[in-house]
């Protein structure tokens, strides 16, 4: 039996100059953090393709189940390799052919290496005429049952038959930080994925309401985190309690202003985490229109207090298609879950949907909004999702089991 691997290409789209290495090594080391424990290992990253050697404790499934969620990997499949010689390829295709009945093949050979004796059309025709003679299969071109993939390198052949799709997206980390503003809802996790899709290292902030409300929206925090990490996601949550500050805002402002002088604390208090953490954006789930506090008004005047972007992948979304996104990422049983907001005890029954910023600011001048940030940063601490001895369990039994056991 020839020895397996695991051949892995990535988009190549915009890949120039000096971003080539950087683009490879970046996401050579995501996957190998995510193949860890399972016996694969790096053989060699030439011709703009990842080989890496499956060890006789490898398993397919877990494989696949983990290079599904890195980002940069556009498809990859399980391979064989032989010497660059059309016997040796002959043989071992026929002893790999997967058991089928009745079905229709197609080979697809390509070449990076150009002075093998044959081109790829004659490597399709002979290598063809083998299997059809041999299981007597009939070809069909456009959609064979058994695609018979083969690619001749520089020092080697390798042959697969099923591809799997990878997620496409750039490698996580090759795009800066970000600070995520993660709520406990549906759309905050979307938009922290849709930035680990483009290479950026997500960090989320959550801003929890604690000890007025109970510890419910943390912990559903601290779970969609956990479920970002493996997506590349940070394991360092900055969970952060404003549920004082709330109460002060609530004392001393017009009722309709709340939700966003609170959005407005956030962002203030975000950027202080970003400067920490070296980030140059922030990110939230808003989409225009979709609750009071998101009309495009308010979102000017919530903007108003950044000092640096605050990205929102989400904004021309409808619901539906957020939940739909959600449920393919994993995070919409958890986003659903019961849990108080920090919000939800504060917010106001007749929000402004039309803020003024003069009014806004007219209200700022007088509280003490830099002692408020100090005193939310003072509170924050950072969560490693991995290690945090918080139970979900205890709040939501039945639903959390089973999650646990989809997510590990
Ligand atoms: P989500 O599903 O993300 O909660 P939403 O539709 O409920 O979104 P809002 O509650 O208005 O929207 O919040 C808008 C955005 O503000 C959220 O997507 C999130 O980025 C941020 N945000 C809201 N509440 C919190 C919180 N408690 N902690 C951190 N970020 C928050
Ligand atoms: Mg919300």
């Amino acid at each position: 039996m020839t020895e397996s691997y695991v051949l892995i290409h990535y988009g190549e789209v915009g890949l120039k100059g000096q971003n080539r290495p950087m683009f490879i090594n970046a996401l050579v080391r995501n996957i190998e953090q995510r193949l860890h424990g399972l016996d694969v290992h790096l053989d060699h990253k030439r011709s703009g393709r990842l080989v890496f050697r499956m060890g006789p404790r490898a398993r397919w499934d877990d494989i696949v189940a983990r290079l599904r969620t890195v980002f940069g990997i556009a498809y990859f499949a399980r391979a064989w390799r032989v010497p660059l010689d059309m016997t040796a390829l002959e043989e071992a295709v026929l002893s790999h052919l997967p058991k089928r009945e009745g079905v229709t093949f197609a080979v697809r050979a390509r070449r990076a290496r150009k002075d093998f004796p044959l081109d790829s059309m004659e490597i399709n025709r002979r290598l063809g005429a083998v299997v059809a003679r041999h299981t007597g299969w009939k070809v069909n071109l456009g959609n064979p049952d058994v695609p018979i993939h083969v690619e001749v390198l520089y020092r080697e052949i390798f042959f697969y038959f099923d591809k799997v799709p990878g997620p496409g997206g750039l490698p996580v980390g090759i795009s800066g930080t970000v600070i995520n503003l993660l709520s406990g809802g549906i759309d905050s996790p979307v938009a922290a994925w849709r930035m680990l899709k483009r290479g950026c290292e997500v960090i989320n902030v959550h801003f929890h309401g604690q000890p007025l409300v109970s510890q419910a929206s943390e912990i559903k925090a601290i779970e969609l985190t956990r479920v970002l990490t493996e997506w590349g996601g940070s394991p360092r949550l900055y969970s952060v309690p404003i549920g004082r500050v709330q109460a002060e805002i609530m004392k001393t402002t017009p009722p309709a202003y709340r939700v966003v002088l609170y959005r407005r604390l956030m962002l203030r208090v975000a950027q202080e985490i970003a400067r920490r953490e070296g980030a140059l954006a922030l990110v939230t789930g808003e989409s225009v229109g979709q609750v009071a506090s998101q009309t495009l008004h308010n979102l000017y005047v919530i903007n108003q207090v950044a000092e640096m972007p605050v990205l929102r992948p989400l904004i021309g979304m409808d619901k539906e298609e957020i939940i739909a996104q959600a449920e393919r990422i994993g995070t919409l049983e958890l986003s659903n879950l019961p849990g108080e907001d920090c919000c939800t005890l504060f917010t106001p029954k007749h929000p402004v949907t039309k803020a003024r910023l003069e009014d806004v600011l007219e209200i700022e001048a007088q509280q003490p909004w830099q002692a408020w940030v100090q005193q939310a940063l003072g509170g924050a601490k950072v969560v490693d999702v991995h290690t945090s001895p918080v139970d979900a369990l205890q709040y939501w039994p039945e639903r959390v089991e089973r999650l646990l056991q989809v997510h590990g």
